[in-house]
């Protein structure tokens, strides 16, 4: 039997049809919030991935500018 456990994490078709909608998946609220977080974990681990929040980056150029600002900040900072 098999069962498909969603803890498992998206998979890469997940993936695609998130990156296909151009609607953005968080709010600008909720995107800022965690940017910080976000900002954090890609200085820690390159590989770091945070799908709806990237989704939401790739669609709105207020929210990426941001990312890009907070994340040169802290690798100043460290
Ligand atoms: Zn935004």
């Amino acid at each position: 039997m098999t069962h498909h456990d969603p803890r498992a994490g998206l998979t890469s078709d997940q993936v695609a049809s998130l990156l296909l909608d151009s609607a953005p998946y968080l709010s600008c609220d909720e995107c800022f919030e965690r940017l910080d977080a976000y900002a954090e974990a890609v200085l820690a681990d390159p590989r770091h991935t945070d799908v709806p929040l990237q989704v939401h980056l790739s669609a709105c150029g207020v929210c990426a500018q941001e990312a890009r600002s907070l994340v040169e900040l802290l690798a100043l900072d460290g």
